[in-house]
Protein backbone atom coordinates (compact mmCIF):
# COMPACT_ATOMS: atom_id res chain seq x y z
CA UNK A 1 0.00 0.00 0.00
CA UNK A 2 1.31 3.23 -0.94
CA UNK A 3 0.43 6.26 1.06
CA UNK A 4 1.85 9.15 -1.15
CA UNK A 5 -0.57 10.46 -3.63
CA UNK A 6 0.21 12.92 -6.50
CA UNK A 7 1.06 16.21 -5.58
CA UNK A 8 -1.91 17.54 -8.26
CA UNK A 9 -4.31 15.56 -6.29
CA UNK A 10 -3.29 16.84 -3.00
CA UNK A 11 -3.51 20.12 -4.78
CA UNK A 12 -6.88 19.85 -5.93
CA UNK A 13 -9.03 18.40 -3.15
CA UNK A 14 -7.22 19.29 -0.13
CA UNK A 15 -8.51 23.02 -0.38
CA UNK A 16 -12.07 22.12 -0.96
CA UNK A 17 -11.98 19.45 2.01
CA UNK A 18 -11.95 19.78 5.83
CA UNK A 19 -9.46 17.36 6.35
CA UNK A 20 -5.54 18.74 5.64
CA UNK A 21 -4.25 15.04 4.65
CA UNK A 22 -4.53 12.40 2.62
CA UNK A 23 -6.36 9.61 2.35
CA UNK A 24 -8.60 11.42 5.03
CA UNK A 25 -10.00 13.86 2.94
CA UNK A 26 -11.35 11.02 0.26
CA UNK A 27 -13.87 10.06 2.95
CA UNK A 28 -15.16 13.21 2.55
CA UNK A 29 -16.30 13.01 -1.14
CA UNK A 30 -18.82 10.74 -2.37
CA UNK A 31 -20.35 10.31 -6.33
CA UNK A 32 -23.39 12.36 -6.59
CA UNK A 33 -25.03 10.05 -9.49
CA UNK A 34 -24.70 12.68 -11.96
CA UNK A 35 -22.70 12.34 -15.02
CA UNK A 36 -22.12 14.22 -18.38
CA UNK A 37 -21.43 12.96 -21.68
CA UNK A 38 -19.26 15.52 -23.55
CA UNK A 39 -19.51 13.98 -26.58
CA UNK A 40 -15.96 14.50 -27.45
CA UNK A 41 -12.90 13.61 -25.41
CA UNK A 42 -12.03 17.34 -24.59
CA UNK A 43 -12.24 17.20 -20.74
CA UNK A 44 -10.17 17.05 -17.85
CA UNK A 45 -10.47 15.28 -14.87
CA UNK A 46 -10.49 17.73 -11.75
CA UNK A 47 -8.77 15.95 -9.33
CA UNK A 48 -5.46 13.90 -11.27
CA UNK A 49 -5.93 16.33 -14.54
CA UNK A 50 -6.30 13.28 -16.66
CA UNK A 51 -6.99 15.06 -19.96
CA UNK A 52 -9.17 13.81 -22.90
CA UNK A 53 -11.89 12.61 -20.85
CA UNK A 54 -15.71 12.22 -22.46
CA UNK A 55 -17.28 11.41 -19.72
CA UNK A 56 -17.60 13.51 -16.08
CA UNK A 57 -18.76 11.95 -13.06
CA UNK A 58 -19.53 14.54 -10.22
CA UNK A 59 -18.02 14.00 -6.85
CA UNK A 60 -19.23 16.24 -3.98
CA UNK A 61 -17.64 17.19 -0.43
CA UNK A 62 -20.28 16.44 2.10
CA UNK A 63 -18.86 18.87 4.42
CA UNK A 64 -18.13 21.85 2.20
CA UNK A 65 -20.67 21.06 -0.34
CA UNK A 66 -17.66 21.44 -3.02
CA UNK A 67 -18.22 19.46 -6.14
CA UNK A 68 -15.72 18.20 -8.59
CA UNK A 69 -16.27 17.12 -12.13
CA UNK A 70 -13.71 13.67 -12.29
CA UNK A 71 -13.20 10.46 -14.28
CA UNK A 72 -14.77 7.02 -12.66
CA UNK A 73 -10.87 6.20 -12.71
CA UNK A 74 -10.53 8.62 -9.78
CA UNK A 75 -13.20 7.71 -8.27
CA UNK A 76 -12.57 4.03 -7.53
CA UNK A 77 -9.01 4.53 -7.58
CA UNK A 78 -9.65 6.76 -4.50
CA UNK A 79 -11.78 4.70 -3.49
CA UNK A 80 -14.33 7.63 -2.85
CA UNK A 81 -18.42 6.55 -1.75
CA UNK A 82 -20.33 5.43 -4.24
CA UNK A 83 -23.87 4.56 -2.93
CA UNK A 84 -27.42 2.33 -4.07
CA UNK A 85 -29.42 4.60 -2.28
CA UNK A 86 -28.66 4.67 1.10
CA UNK A 87 -25.97 1.75 0.84
CA UNK A 88 -22.20 2.27 0.26
CA UNK A 89 -21.01 0.05 -2.43
CA UNK A 90 -17.94 -2.24 -1.94
CA UNK A 91 -15.32 -1.73 -4.64
CA UNK A 92 -16.63 -4.81 -6.76
CA UNK A 93 -20.22 -3.26 -6.67
CA UNK A 94 -18.94 0.55 -7.32
CA UNK A 95 -17.39 -0.34 -10.31
CA UNK A 96 -19.80 -2.41 -11.54
CA UNK A 97 -22.41 0.87 -10.96
CA UNK A 98 -19.91 3.43 -12.79
CA UNK A 99 -19.37 0.69 -15.70
CA UNK A 100 -23.28 0.59 -16.11
CA UNK A 101 -23.80 4.29 -16.22
CA UNK A 102 -20.89 4.56 -18.66
CA UNK A 103 -22.37 2.21 -20.89
CA UNK A 104 -25.51 3.86 -20.55
CA UNK A 105 -24.49 7.25 -22.00
CA UNK A 106 -22.63 5.83 -24.40
CA UNK A 107 -25.87 3.87 -25.62
CA UNK A 108 -27.76 7.37 -24.94
CA UNK A 109 -25.28 8.83 -27.43
CA UNK A 110 -25.52 5.92 -30.10
CA UNK A 111 -29.96 5.88 -29.92
CA UNK A 112 -29.70 9.87 -30.15
CA UNK A 113 -27.09 9.69 -33.51
CA UNK A 114 -29.46 7.38 -34.94
CA UNK A 115 -32.22 9.49 -34.51
CA UNK A 116 -30.51 11.78 -36.04
CA UNK A 117 -29.48 9.67 -39.07
CA UNK A 118 -33.20 8.19 -39.10
CA UNK A 119 -34.39 12.10 -39.57
CA UNK A 120 -32.07 13.02 -42.16
CA UNK A 121 -32.47 9.70 -44.53
CA UNK A 122 -36.72 9.93 -43.35
CA UNK A 123 -36.38 5.86 -42.73
CA UNK A 124 -39.25 5.44 -41.09
CA UNK A 125 -38.24 1.76 -40.05
CA UNK A 126 -35.30 3.00 -38.18
CA UNK A 127 -37.74 5.84 -36.49
CA UNK A 128 -39.88 2.69 -35.56
CA UNK A 129 -37.11 0.57 -34.17
CA UNK A 130 -35.69 3.44 -32.49
CA UNK A 131 -39.03 3.95 -30.79
CA UNK A 132 -39.75 0.80 -29.92
CA UNK A 133 -36.64 0.39 -28.32
CA UNK A 134 -37.02 3.50 -26.06
CA UNK A 135 -40.19 1.80 -24.82
CA UNK A 136 -38.63 -1.81 -24.47
CA UNK A 137 -35.29 -1.51 -23.78
CA UNK A 138 -34.69 -4.21 -26.27
CA UNK A 139 -34.80 -4.77 -30.15
CA UNK A 140 -36.57 -7.60 -32.12
CA UNK A 141 -34.68 -9.64 -34.30
CA UNK A 142 -35.83 -7.06 -37.73
CA UNK A 143 -35.35 -4.12 -35.80
CA UNK A 144 -31.80 -5.13 -34.80
CA UNK A 145 -30.67 -5.63 -38.12
CA UNK A 146 -31.74 -1.96 -39.19
CA UNK A 147 -29.80 -0.71 -36.19
CA UNK A 148 -26.54 -2.10 -36.28
CA UNK A 149 -26.96 -2.27 -40.25
CA UNK A 150 -27.66 1.56 -40.08
CA UNK A 151 -24.91 2.04 -37.39
CA UNK A 152 -22.22 0.45 -39.43
CA UNK A 153 -23.49 2.16 -42.29
CA UNK A 154 -23.06 5.62 -41.06
CA UNK A 155 -19.91 5.02 -39.21
CA UNK A 156 -21.29 5.62 -35.22
CA UNK A 157 -19.38 4.25 -32.42
CA UNK A 158 -20.97 1.53 -30.54
CA UNK A 159 -20.22 -1.68 -29.18
CA UNK A 160 -22.80 -4.95 -30.06
CA UNK A 161 -23.25 -5.23 -26.60
CA UNK A 162 -25.15 -1.76 -26.29
CA UNK A 163 -28.70 -2.99 -27.48
CA UNK A 164 -30.29 -6.07 -26.09
CA UNK A 165 -32.10 -8.43 -28.66
CA UNK A 166 -35.21 -10.78 -27.40
CA UNK A 167 -36.47 -13.84 -28.58
CA UNK A 168 -39.52 -13.73 -25.93
CA UNK A 169 -41.88 -13.89 -28.22
CA UNK A 170 -42.86 -16.75 -30.69
CA UNK A 171 -43.39 -14.09 -33.46
CA UNK A 172 -39.60 -12.51 -33.01
CA UNK A 173 -38.34 -16.58 -32.51
CA UNK A 174 -39.75 -17.30 -36.14
CA UNK A 175 -38.27 -13.56 -37.65
CA UNK A 176 -35.40 -14.95 -36.24
CA UNK A 177 -35.64 -18.26 -38.22
CA UNK A 178 -37.11 -16.66 -41.48
CA UNK A 179 -34.25 -14.14 -41.32
CA UNK A 180 -31.51 -14.36 -44.29
CA UNK A 181 -28.25 -15.79 -42.65
CA UNK A 182 -26.56 -12.43 -44.01
CA UNK A 183 -28.66 -10.35 -41.95
CA UNK A 184 -28.37 -13.23 -38.90
CA UNK A 185 -24.78 -12.53 -39.17
CA UNK A 186 -25.26 -8.71 -39.11
CA UNK A 187 -27.07 -8.88 -35.66
CA UNK A 188 -25.28 -11.97 -34.74
CA UNK A 189 -22.69 -10.17 -32.20
CA UNK A 190 -25.44 -8.85 -30.01
CA UNK A 191 -27.22 -12.33 -29.25
CA UNK A 192 -26.45 -14.28 -26.13
CA UNK A 193 -24.47 -17.50 -26.66
CA UNK A 194 -27.99 -19.06 -25.73
CA UNK A 195 -29.43 -16.59 -28.55
CA UNK A 196 -26.99 -18.25 -30.44
CA UNK A 197 -27.61 -21.35 -30.49
CA UNK A 198 -31.23 -21.31 -31.17
CA UNK A 199 -30.37 -19.68 -34.32
CA UNK A 200 -28.21 -22.36 -35.02
CA UNK A 201 -30.86 -24.44 -34.32
CA UNK A 202 -33.13 -22.85 -36.72
CA UNK A 203 -30.30 -23.56 -39.36
CA UNK A 204 -28.27 -20.70 -39.57
CA UNK A 205 -24.50 -20.55 -39.26
CA UNK A 206 -22.14 -18.71 -37.36
CA UNK A 207 -20.46 -15.82 -39.19
CA UNK A 208 -17.29 -16.80 -40.44
CA UNK A 209 -15.46 -14.52 -38.08
CA UNK A 210 -17.43 -14.78 -35.44
CA UNK A 211 -14.03 -16.59 -33.41
CA UNK A 212 -12.75 -13.34 -33.47
CA UNK A 213 -15.66 -11.51 -31.41
ZN1 LIG B 1 -8.75 11.57 -12.47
Amino acid sequence: MTNTYPQRVRENILPLSVAGTLPEAFKEWYFTEQTEDHEQPVEQCQLCNQEELRYHFEIRNKLTKRVLWVGSQCILKFKLAVFEGARELDARAAKRKLDGLMAKMRLESCVKALETVAAKESNEILKNALKFYRTNKYLTPRFAFVVFWRLKANNIDHSPSFFKVSLKKDKYKRDLAQMEVDRVHVIWPALSSSQRQIAMKYGHTAPPDALKI
